[in-house]
């Protein structure tokens, strides 16, 4: 019987467990493309399935990973063929559909993006679904309309891998970047990235009033409850804030006074059931906008038995940046 490696997830007693086993390959699930996965990555959604944390997963037995980047095996998809490189994020792998964390994935076809010219699979998943969100921020926050001429933009939760890499993008855009962090000592890191100041988050923290005084026309929020509020409430005349994470809480204390009073806009992100064409424009643009030297700057790598303690690290807030997860 073929097996592969694979990190997978089953209930347990009081919640779920995870350990790296053999899987069997007659268990993959449907799909018309079979692929050689070579490199995944650690995501605040992978943290949250490997801890058990959150309920993320919805079908046992489970291997956790939402993204990976890798080969293709074998396709009866005509889009696809052997040899081909490609990239997965979201469709509910690691949630409904068997995930990245596993030497095989098998998934449809029309989920997979071609890996870009010039970008390597170890690259794609240095960027991975965090980078991939912070992208589709960026491109929520140009439909709006936003220049780099129109004033700052904010970032939260900036030393993690949602915020380094929308820092990096938004500076080299030439956006004057404030990044909120709960590490200030992190400072040179962040400035390293792009940011041209660095704000403690706890300004950020309290309950929010319904308006304060217009610091930033744009920003990208990867944490959620009163950052948010505060973010919107500080957002200048016509500005827009994308709202992608809930790193800080998934409530939203805030009012419709910026909306109303200050034309402000809230952008919603999602990245895990995102259209294909727009999946595609946020990785030719990760291509073309993302510093190789910064992306290589913020990532770690891990091999794939170390992932879950690596997971347990990322929720207590320990990991900076991107992690890279080594598969084969
Ligand atoms: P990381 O853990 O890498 O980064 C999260 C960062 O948020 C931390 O590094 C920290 O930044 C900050 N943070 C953590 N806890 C708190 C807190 N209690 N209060 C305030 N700030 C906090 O995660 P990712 O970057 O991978 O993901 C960030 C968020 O984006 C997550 O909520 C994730 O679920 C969401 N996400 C959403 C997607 C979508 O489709 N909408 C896709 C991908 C991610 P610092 O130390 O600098 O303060």
């Amino acid at each position: 019987m073929a097996t592969f490696k694979a990190v997978r997830i089953d209930k347990a007693d009081k919640g779920t467990s995870a350990a790296l086993t053999q899987f069997d390959e007659a268990e993959l699930m449907d799909g018309d493309v079979t692929v050689r996965v070579e490199w995944s990555t650690l995501n605040y959604k992978d943290g949250l399935a490997l801890t058990g944390k959150s309920p993320v997963v919805r079908r046992f037995p489970m291997i956790a990973g939402i993204d990976f980047a890798g080969t293709v095996e074998t396709s009866t998809n005509p889009n696809w063929k052997p040899g081909d490189k490609v990239i997965a994020n979201g469709w509910g792998m690691g949630e409904t559909h068997l995930g990245a964390y596993a030497e095989k994935a098998r998934v449809k076809g029309d989920w997979l993006v071609r890996l870009p010219e010039g970008m390597t699979a170890r690259q794609a998943m240095a960027i991975g679904t965090a980078g991939y969100t912070a992208m589709l921020s960026v491109l929520a926050l140009e439909n709006h309309g936003l220049k780099p001429a129109d004033g700052p933009v904010i970032v939260t939760g900036a030393a993690g891998g949602v915020g380094s890499v929308a820092i990096a993008l938004l500076s080299k855009l030439g956006y004057h970047v404030i990044a909120s962090t709960g590490r200030m000592a992190e400072e040179s890191y962040l400035k390293s990235l792009g940011a041209a100041e660095i704000i403690d988050r706890n300004e950020l923290s309290g309950p929010a009033k319904p308006l304060a005084k217009e610091r930033w026309v744009g920003g990208v929020d990867s944490v959620g409850s009163t950052t948010l509020a505060n973010l919107l409430a500080m957002t200048k005349y016509r500005g827009a804030i994308a709202a992608c994470g809930l790193a800080g809480g998934m409530d939203l204390p805030s009012s419709v006074a910026p909306f109303i009073l200050r034309g402000v806009s809230l952008l919603g992100i999602d990245s895990v059931m995102c259209p294909i064409d727009l999946r595609k424009q946020a990785w030719a643009r990760l291509a073309t906008d993302l510093d190789a030297g910064k992306l290589s700057d913020m990532t770690q790598e891990v091999p794939l038995d170390q992932v879950i303690d690596a997971g347990s690290k990322l929720l207590a807030g320990q990991v900076r940046g991107r992690t890279v997860v080594k598969i084969s």
